[in-house]
């Protein structure tokens, strides 16, 4: 199964899997014991959440634009003329494997009840990988 979480939630060993930080900023004074792995490439970039936080953007431009950034190809792709690496496709159809397999649990800074936050688009994505 596939769920998101806060990262300040109460870690549940049995129940959240495999549990991502799919955050830029991994958070200062964060223990690594609150996450498995750490997936910078699976948070929006710098700029982008900078422009959401500071109010500057919708959160339909802000789901648009993130959407857009997890395809984004990147110069390895010039280099390859037929698979390319198209963003984050390739580690989106791994997640959804992984998520069929067992329990993954997607998580951000954001507060639990947070609706506009970018672990919920990711996990739609990662469902339609
Ligand atoms: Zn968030």
């Amino acid at each position: 199964m596939l769920k998101t979480k806060s990262v300040e939630s109460p870690v549940d060993r049995y129940a959240d899997g495999l549990r991502i930080l799919a955050t830029r900023f991994r958070g200062r004074g964060m223990s690594t014991s609150r996450y498995d792995v750490w997936m910078p490439s699976l948070g929006p970039s710098e700029r982008l959440l900078k422009s959401m936080l500071a109010g500057r953007m919708t959160w339909a431009a802000f789901s648009r634009a993130y959407r857009q950034e997890l395809f984004l190809d990147g110069p390895i792709d010039r280099r390859s003329q037929t698979i390319k690496n198209h963003g984050q496709k390739f580690t989106l159809r791994l997640l959804r494997q992984l998520a069929e397999q067992g329990d993954v649990t997607l998580m951000c800074h954001c507060a639990e009840d947070e609706p506009h936050c970018h672990r919920h688009l990711l996990r739609q994505e990662i469902l339609r990988a």
